[in-house]
């Protein structure tokens, strides 16, 4: 059976828009998707960062999650956390959607956690090979995940993946 196409939303906020199209280009070379036209997106008032300037990636990806009716990815230039984390680059929601941090993170590797998180939302969970849905809590351990192993290649192919919750 082929991999079934879905649409991914792309929203923004105050993310160049060239960066955004790139995005774009690398997830969709490594997933059967298609992704939308980059779509403009604020961050609602009454979601405000912490005291490091921080915004709670859950508030965040539940917003979305609730707004909007199609897999979502959410790209800002703000630093995110979790409740025991100092930082993440990203966080998901299996089969729903994904918000990505470009703070702190070089071209290549937003692109590489980009296609991570998407990942995610097409229900692959953390790999442990050297693969890009390795867990990377620091930029360092992002530049040795280089592409999807076989093993979750594999798995996209199954469709039997049905996990739930946040990652
Ligand atoms: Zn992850
Ligand atoms: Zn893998």
């Amino acid at each position: 059976m082929p991999e079934k196409t879905y649409e991914l939303s792309m929203l923004y906020t105050k993310v160049p828009i060239e960066l955004l199209k790139k995005i774009a280009t690398n997830v969709m070379a490594q997933f059967s998707l298609k992704v939308t036209d980059p779509i403009n997106f604020k961050i609602p008032d009454n979601i405000k960062p912490n005291l490091s300037q921080q915004y709670d990636a859950s508030q965040l990806i539940h917003y979305i999650k609730d707004k909007m009716k199609t897999r979502a990815i959410w790209v800002i230039p703000y630093d995110l956390t979790l409740p025991n984390r100092n930082f993440v680059f990203g966080s998901a929601l299996y089969y729903n959607c994904c918000v990505l941090s470009t703070s702190r993170l070089n071209e290549l590797e937003i692109y590489k956690e980009a296609i991570h998180e998407v990942g995610h939302v097409l229900g692959l969970k953390h790999c442990n090979l050297p693969c890009i849905m390795a867990l990377s809590k620091v930029a360092t351990q992002i530049s040795l995940k280089h592409q999807l192993c076989d093993r979750c290649k594999e798995e996209l192919k199954s469709h039997k993946i049905n996990d739930t919750g946040q990652v």
